[in-house]
């Protein structure tokens, strides 16, 4: 165990369901790092008072959620390319006092579907969503080879956006907007849901839509067990619950200052789940 304290935490409001500290808690004795890990609940018009107390406590970075992920790049003093291109952050390092913006949900997106075998070079996607959760996974796909991404979503114009902004940055990816009730394309290599829909709400008919035998289903949502969007599918399901575990991994690569494997942090997130009990 390396004895040396490191300071980071979570902001966002509420705070009170975060599975975080849990998983900090984890990692400490996963990674033999000596993690504290603070909830500040912050609204965005607490958000300049969180970041001062931030700094005055020695932290060395800290987890961002909603509903902050956008609202807090005015704030920060330089981005990584990826944040800046999906319009969110979700990790701050602090470096010589200085805030960097990081998005680790796009590398998750990465690291899930690869350990999983589903390779998406070449292959149509479905995303419905157009937050910041579905721009991560568009960049993800996108900046992965994905042949076309097709993005359903409620409000139109928030699809439309996201693709007008995708589709500049990669010219080899046919990106497309549609309205969610829209049925997708049955060949599709993969889904994935980007809303909070089957958490709270009923799961609309058109996101019960199956593709092929081999496709693959993806639920950024989380729950004990199998959420609705993955239930009942006849392709692999890849949980929301692995995605936390990824990105709060790859964070502490920002904050401890050293890479972990891409395999050895496969193999990290499985014991993580084990340890958690949660599903
Ligand atoms: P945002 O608020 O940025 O976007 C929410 C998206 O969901 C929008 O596209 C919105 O559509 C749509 N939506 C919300 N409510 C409804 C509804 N009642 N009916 C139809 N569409 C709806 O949130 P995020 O993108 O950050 O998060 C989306 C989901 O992903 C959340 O459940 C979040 O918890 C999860 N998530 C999980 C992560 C993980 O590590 N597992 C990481 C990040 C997010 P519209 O544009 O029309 O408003």
């Amino acid at each position: 165990m390396n004895h040396t304290r490191i300071k980071a935490g979570l902001i966002g409001c509420p705070l009170n369901k975060s599975l975080s500290p849990r998983l900090f808690r984890l990692f400490s004795s996963l990674l033999g790092e000596n993690y504290s890990y603070t909830l500040l609940e912050t609204r965005a018009r607490g958000l300049a008072r969180t970041l001062k107390k931030i700094k005055n406590l020695g932290w060395a970075g800290f987890n961002v959620t909603l509903p902050l992920k956008e609202k807090i790049i005015p704030f920060l003093d330089s981005l990584s390319p990826e944040a800046g291109a999906i319009g969110a952050v979700n990790a701050v390092r602090i470096k010589n006092g200085k805030f960097e913006g990081h998005n680790t949900d796009a590398p998750a997106i990465k690291l899930a579907l690869r350990s999983s075998g589903c390779r998406i070079r070449g292959g149509a996607c479905v995303i419905w969503g157009a937050g910041g959760a579905a721009r991560a996974a568009a960049w993800a796909l996108a900046s992965d080879g994905a042949a076309a991404v097709e993005i359903h979503n409620r409000s139109f114009s928030g699809a439309a956006g996201l693709v007008k902004n995708f589709s500049g940055r990669f010219p080899h990816t046919r990106f497309a907007a549609r309205k969610l009730t829209d049925i997708p394309p049955e060949g599709a290599a993969l889904f994935v849901n980007a809303t909070p829909l089957g958490m709270y709400k009923p799961l609309p008919a058109s996101l019960r839509f199956s593709g092929g035998p081999g496709a693959f289903y993806l639920d950024l949502a989380y729950a004990k067990g199998l959420t609705p969007f993955l239930k009942n599918r006849t392709g692999a399901a890849i949980s929301g619950l692995d995605l936390l575990i990824y990105q709060a991994l790859k964070s502490t690569e920002l904050y401890g200052g050293r890479r972990i494997r891409p395999s050895e942090i496969v193999k990290l997130k499985d014991k993580a789940v084990r340890q958690l009990h949660f599903g």
